[in-house]
């Protein structure tokens, strides 16, 4: 008897842990929390912790963050920036020059045509939120390798958890394609909504992109007039 019921306690764990497992796969997470008194967290750093309680500890975490050799060329961490409750999330690729030594993300001449872009909406950057897939500049602004978006990823996941917007829109094939586990072309992705963890979620083209091909602008301004159509949505 004794032993039956000890038989289906550890199943009903076993069922538990299958499922939390499940559900963290399901939301992208691919790293486990370490609390720092565990003794965890070897020479390659630390796994980023998953449940965070503020945007002001994800901030602290990336902050002080060595999970991958970038934090060793970088200036400044560049967490992101905006409302912490806003409706709409611009997610980019990685830091350039410019958000490195300021902290900031967007701020160089791509930042500026990002700006242009979500005022054309008729919001302004302080109503949404800009972050990035990376939170350290690549040095020379080399794409980011799979280790380093292995690495960083758990913190936007986390700032999405957190804000939980109505509406993301991905900056570029790079963002794209990372969010959506995909390798499908922007250009094929873009114009047309995608499903991420429940959110609606708009690729498009990266605003440096666009500096470099100006005829690409009336399908940015396709792209965002949707955007903004689901950030108004009641
Ligand atoms: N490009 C990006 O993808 N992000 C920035 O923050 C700046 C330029």
């Amino acid at each position: 008897m004794l032993q039956n019921s000890l038989v289906d306690e550890y199943l009903r764990l076993v069922a538990s842990v299958k499922s939390h497992v499940e559900e963290q796969i399901a939301l992208g997470i691919r790293a486990t929390p370490v609390s720092e008194s565990s003794g965890a967290g070897d020479e390659d750093g630390p796994a980023a912790p998953i449940a965070y309680e503020s945007m002001e500890e994800i901030r602290a975490a990336v902050e002080s963050c060595q999970a991958c050799p970038l934090h060793e060329t970088r200036t400044n961490t560049v967490p992101g920036a905006g409302n912490e409750n806003a409706r709409l999330v611009f997610v980019g690729e990685a830091p350039g020059a410019d958000e490195d030594r300021q902290g900031v993300p967007f701020v160089g001449r791509a930042g500026q045509k990002l700006t242009q872009i979500i005022e054309a909406i008729g919001l302004s950057r302080s109503e949404v939120y800009i972050a990035n897939v990376l939170k350290c500049r690549p040095p020379g602004n080399r794409n980011p390798l799979p280790e380093e978006v292995q690495a960083c990823e758990p913190y936007l996941i986390a700032q999405l958890q957190l804000i939980k917007p109505r509406v993301i829109c991905a900056l570029g094939a790079f963002a794209a394609q990372t969010l959506l586990r995909t390798d499908q072309r922007i250009s094929r992705l873009r114009g047309q909504f995608h499903a991420y963890h429940g959110i609606k979620l708009m690729p498009t083209y990266h605003p440096a992109f666009l500096l470099r091909n100006p005829r690409a602008k009336r399908d940015v301004w396709e792209d965002v007039q949707k955007v903004k159509a689901e950030h108004d949505r009641e």
